[in-house]
């Protein structure tokens, strides 16, 4: 999603949303793929605005940046 790299799901990670905010791993309804272990790709995403599009759903801020520090510290 975020670089548009291909890829096998095996070096992908999901992103969805859960009960309390955005969770990464299996989960139901609409996901959004990144590159695992890829900043550059979280990155690119986000300044491309794919994470609403690709969950089909307003994404706040502060969402992507609670993620992005579980993700990369
Ligand atoms: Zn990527």
């Amino acid at each position: 999603m975020g670089c548009r790299r291909r890829a096998g799901t095996a070096r992908l990670l999901r992103v969805s949303w859960g009960p309390d905010g955005l969770v990464v791993g299996p989960g139901i309804g609409r996901g959004a793929w990144l590159c695992a272990g890829s900043q550059r790709c979280f990155d690119l995403a986000v300044r491309t605005g794919r994470f609403p599009r690709a969950l089909r759903a307003e994404v706040a801020g502060a969402e992507l940046d609670a993620l992005r520090t579980r993700l990369f510290g």
